[in-house]
């Protein structure tokens, strides 16, 4: 007999021993489960157990023991009725990572949350004058303590911003900018498109890879209203490229009684040189620059909750603050809440060590390597073979395309990596990791300490052989 034929009659036999979902429900454990949750919801999470193991079957598995379904069912249930939104690891070592949720938050930004939203709040309510406030006063000092700007507001992310901005100063008039700012961001969101929806009218202006001032000076008309500088974060141009300053740009605008509005995407405010990357532009730069409006996000290179900040001349804010869309933008106490926690880490000069995205980003080499490797050691310990592969992690987000950090990377090699990074993801926490000619690779740096217990869990869950 060959082995082939060997498998498949054990893979019969094992096919075999797998329940009919009535059987399941029959089981005293499990009737006492379909009374709590529905018994529709317990059948369907018994039709789920049985798929898995039938799945593991086919790969090799044995079917699961008799006293095994009933944990095994329960876990469906619970992930039946968990809610969409969940908690994932995130091992890729991309540490923006936009489908994953962004800026990971810091505690004492999700303790402000909490605490705000457990309860009433100060949200649009003077204290001193016992009447009402504004929502807008929240996060407004220190904004401009932090950028040096005379004034800020914040809506519900930098595209908005960007479309407040514009509909607000720009309708029915024209803004400048040069043909290689045309970006398109991610998700299909472009920038002539949300020009267009504000009512705004683009005058490109220069080539895709080279504009000069004197385009600037022979595209404007009376019927300019600002110069759009949008910063190209998730691309880079090389060779021969050009564009006018910051400077040249801001003079030229005030020159002509423009406003010159600088989007900068993920915009910071620590300098990411320290860390060994490219510069990424800071906001406090632009402010000091004299941009007249400067917008960026709160959960990019910021750490915070996803916002779009706006910081810049009084006179021009106070026009954001009024316009009727400023009311369809604003943002939620659990932002304001989150933001200001963010900001106070930098205020204190600790948002290195208090904020994830930053902590991330300034991992030494060394440290990563160490906990690569313990993780490799305590999985080898339980009969999970890993390895260690030197790896670059990227700061993601839409910013600073083509840098990466250096890092160590934990490596498994299972039989089949897409099933393998699929039954991860399947987890009650999934495993989010990458894959790599036929490795499936994990990144300590995007890792959360706090993660790294279940993370191990679950490797050796789902790796052990035997
Ligand atoms: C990311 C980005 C935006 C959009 O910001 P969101 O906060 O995601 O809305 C706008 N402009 C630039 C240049 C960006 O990089």
């Amino acid at each position: 007999m060959t082995t082939m034929h060997a498998s498949n009659l054990n893979r019969q036999a094992e096919y075999r021993k797998l329940p009919a979902v009535d059987a399941l429900l029959r089981t005293p454990e499990l009737a006492l489960l379909a009374a709590e949750a529905g018994v529709e919801v317990v059948a369907e999470a018994a039709r789920a157990a049985l798929a898995e193991a039938r799945h593991m079957i086919a790969e090799g598995g044995s079917a699961p023991s008799p006293g095994a379904w009933v944990h095994l069912v329960q876990r469906h249930v619970e992930r039946l009725g968990a809610p969409s939104l969940r908690p994932v690891i995130n091992a890729t070592g991309v540490i923006i990572h936009t489908n994953l949720g962004r800026a990971p938050l810091s505690a004492a930004a999700l303790e402000a949350v909490r605490s705000v939203s457990l309860g009433y709040s100060t949200l649009e309510y003077d204290l001193e004058a016992g009447a009402r406030g504004s929502r807008h006063e929240h996060a407004r000092r220190l904004l401009c303590e932090l950028t040096g700007a005379e004034d800020a507001m914040v809506v519900n992310n930098n595209a908005a911003a960007l479309y407040l901005i514009l509909s607000a100063l720009c309708t029915g008039r024209e803004v400048l900018i040069s043909r290689s700012q045309l970006v398109e961001i991610g998700g299909g969101f472009r920038i002539p498109d949300v020009l267009r929806q504000s009512g705004a009218r683009l005058v490109e202006v220069g080539a895709t890879n080279r504009t000069h001032l004197r385009d600037f000076v022979l595209a404007v008309t009376a019927e300019s209203a600002a110069v759009l500088r949008v910063h190209s974060s998730n691309f880079r141009q090389i060779g021969f490229v050009t564009m006018p300053t910051l400077k040249e740009l801001i003079d030229f605008a005030h020159s002509r009684g423009l406003v010159l509005i600088d989007d900068l995407g993920s915009g910071a405010l620590l300098d990411t040189t320290q860390y060994g990357l490219a510069p990424e532009p800071m906001v406090q730069r632009s402010v000091a620059e004299g941009a007249d409006l400067v917008a960026f996000s709160g959960d990019k290179l910021l750490g915070g909750p996803q916002a779009g900040v706006i910081v810049g001349r009084a006179k021009l804010i106070e026009q954001l603050r009024r316009h009727p869309l400023a009311r369809a933008l604003r943002v939620d106490k659990m932002t304001l809440a989150a933001l200001e926690a963010t900001l106070i880490s930098y205020r204190r000069g600790r948002a290195v060590e208090e904020l994830p995205v930053w902590r991330m980003i300034a991992a030494p080499p060394e440290a990563l390597h160490a906990r690569a490797e313990s993780w490799r050691t305590q999985l080898l310990k339980q009969g999970v073979v890993a390895g260690l592969q030197h790896g670059a992690s990227a700061v993601g987000g839409g910013s600073l395309p083509g840098e990466t950090l250096p890092t160590t990377l934990l490596t498994i090699e299972p039989p089949d990596p897409d099933a393998a990074a699929a039954c991860l993801r399947s987890q009650s926490t999934p495993v989010i990791c990458r894959i790599q000619d036929d490795r499936l690779l994990f990144d300590p740096r995007t890792v959360l300490p706090e993660q790294e217990e279940t993370l191990l869990t679950t490797l050796r869950e789902v790796f052990k052989v035997g």
